[in-house]
């Protein structure tokens, strides 16, 4: 424990060494999947609803390279829901045009019954964004955003947040801790889909939320505990298992997201490329709109044509296939998730897939 607590690691590093057993002889190197649901009474955790040994191995390790608090949820919607819960009657929140469809959902929920109000923004216009925060009591955001990755000033958008007297949060699910820190920004609250590159492998379904503001995170652990949205110890050993690699799986894929956009800018059947210049997450707009795209989608063999983002196996998909996506987005927009396949292989596929939609 004192050795992951040091702060002259690498949150490289950090990743392997932290929320372990203390080294003791014949103790285990990982916290075993605690199942239980009450404990001997006397103790602090008391319930099983309460807390367990297996979030909180996980919660040490995300709250170190997030750099504060972390709290597991039962996924990332049930962590941006714990979140929202915080508002007030009639708040005023400011959220980007284009994110997470779960959770604009959710916000235009809470919009139709009339108890928040809503201002959406181009979360790239820092001079709109900031425009947007006066009188706002909360501003979300996402960043990169999905589907077409738009990148907020988190700095900016935190301190014009906290004139305003706003709570500020930031998604941070395509960043992760690893390239970007919200918290160290001056943001309030960090959200994670932890189903996503932190786990890694699309086989768990996890969130969480991440603060140094006590107040906030007593008010979110209260909010687990009475709402209940809490994950199962096996999904959380599960996700922090996976997150012992996100190291080398963001560092592999990264790199080849990288090389793949600079491939896909020169494609003739590519008119748009759009990266934010880090992470693994890029989108393209092809030629011959939403029926070329389909074309493509359903081209690939080696990609997948699936919803979500971040394991180690490539996917894609046509985002408005979902009929709630905005009309910001174009209809021919793929957004692909690289993994760690080699890239040659995942070129060779993408290319031959869109050279079938430019023949077609
Ligand atoms: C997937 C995702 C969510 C929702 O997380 P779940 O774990 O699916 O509930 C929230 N934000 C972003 C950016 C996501 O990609």
């Amino acid at each position: 424990m004192a050795v992951s607590r040091s702060s002259s690691l690498s949150p490289h590093t950090r990743l392997v060494t932290g929320g372990r057993p203390d080294a003791e002889a014949d103790a285990p190197l990982n916290h075993p999947v605690t199942f239980a649901s009450t404990y001997h009474a006397g103790g602090e955790r008391g319930y099983g609803r309460y807390g367990n040994p297996t979030w909180e191995a996980f919660e040490d390790v995300l709250g170190e390279l997030e750099g504060g608090q972390a709290l597991a949820f039962a996924s990332g919607l049930a962590a941006s829901s714990a979140v929202l819960s915080l508002l007030p009657e009639g708040a005023v929140v400011v959220a980007p045009e284009t994110a997470y469809l779960g959770v604009l959902d959710q916000l235009r929920e809470r919009l139709s019954t009339e108890r928040i109000q809503l201002r959406q923004v181009d979360i790239s216009d820092t001079a709109a964004l900031e425009a947007a925060t006066d009188g706002a009591t909360m501003v979300w955001l996402e960043t990169p955003a999905n589907p077409k990755l738009d990148v907020a000033d988190i700095a900016a958008a935190a301190s014009a947040a906290r004139r305003a007297g706003a709570v500020s949060v930031v998604d941070n699910t395509f960043a992760t801790p690893l390239l970007q820190r919200p918290l160290e920004l001056g943001a309030d609250v960090v959200i994670h889909s932890a189903t996503k590159l932190i786990a890694g492998h699309s086989d768990v379904l996890l969130g969480a939320t991440v603060s140094n503001d006590d107040d906030l995170v007593s008010r979110l652990e209260r909010h687990r505990k009475l709402h209940g949205a809490i994950p199962g110890p096996m999904d959380v050993f599960l996700a922090l298992r996976g997150m012992r690699t996100l190291g080398v799986r963001l560092d592999r894929a990264q790199a080849s997201a990288a090389e793949l956009v600079g491939r896909l800018g020169t494609h003739p059947a590519v008119d748009v490329v759009r990266y934010p210049g880090f992470g693994t997450m890029c989108s393209i707009e092809v030629t011959g709109g939403a029926a070329g795209a389909d074309r493509v989608v359903q081209a690939v063999e080696l990609w997948v044509n699936t919803t979500s983002l971040g394991g180690v196996e490539s996917t894609l998909e046509r985002r408005r296939r979902w009929p709630s996506e905005s009309e910001l987005v174009d209809p021919s927009l793929i957004r692909l998730s690289v993994g760690i396949e080699d890239v040659e292989d995942l070129w060779a596929d993408l290319a031959r897939a869109l050279d079938a939609a430019v023949m077609g």
